[in-house]
């Protein structure tokens, strides 16, 4: 049972522990002082510059400013704490991004790219886990982080949601994991958009308000005080 109890619940465990547990209390006690880790992922980079607007945009930059400043939002919020998949304009494969998560001890992924399609095409797209890449537990996490970027980012651009996702880094078994697809680089106007600090920052306020709402209602959840 008390293996089921996650980073969040812990205070609530601590002040159980400390009554009726006192050895127990000090375990809990450095559980709930170190920092909830959140892996930050800027999709392609170096040799891969992902999908190119007409203006000659580059996914791979538009991401990574996105990512850094979530990262920074994060990094600002007492225990909490980004690791980047990648800092800067260099190639990291997919299986290592994942593998970088993993080892920081990432309990959530955020994987940010922009789209490609139609020039017509705007908007943005988030992409949960599917069930075949996850257990139950990290699937339903994954869509309910989805479900809270998705509400977020409607406040500034159209968002479609999308649990048929087949991608690499959403098939961490362990890890829920949701991808941003910020809004097409193809559509000449959203490339405009994507490029500007303001868009982007406003990108990431928005997921990371998300992520926020996320970890309210898992605090809340009647399960973790179980
Ligand atoms: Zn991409």
């Amino acid at each position: 049972m008390f293996l089921h109890f996650r980073h969040i619940s812990y205070g609530l465990f601590a002040a159980a522990a400390a009554t009726f547990f006192p050895t127990w209390a000090g375990h809990a006690q450095a559980r709930l002082n170190r920092p909830l880790v959140i892996a930050v992922d800027p999709g392609h980079g170096g040799r891969d510059p992902g999908a190119i607007g007409c203006h000659g945009a580059k996914e791979k930059i538009v991401t990574l400013a996105i990512a850094k400043d979530l990262a920074r939002r994060i990094d600002l919020t007492p225990r909490m704490h980004a690791v980047l998949t990648r800092t800067g304009d260099y190639y990291v494969g997919l299986h290592q991004r994942v593998r970088i998560a993993q080892r920081a001890g990432a309990e959530l992924f955020i994987s940010i790219h922009a789209d490609a399609g139609n020039p017509s095409y705007h908007g943005a797209t988030v992409y949960s886990q599917s069930p075949a890449d996850a257990p139950d537990v990290t699937q339903d996490q994954s869509e309910k982080l989805a479900d809270g970027i998705t509400r977020q980012l409607r406040r500034i651009e159209p968002v479609r949601r999308d649990r048929q996702a087949d991608f690499v880094v959403l098939r961490s078994r362990r890890i829920p994991s949701v991808l941003v697809e910020a809004g097409f680089i193809t559509n000449p106007e959203q490339e405009r958009e994507l490029t500007k600090r303001a868009f982007q920052r406003s990108v990431a306020a928005a997921i990371f308000g998300g992520i926020q709402r996320f970890l309210a209602g898992r605090l809340s959840r009647p399960s973790a005080v179980r």
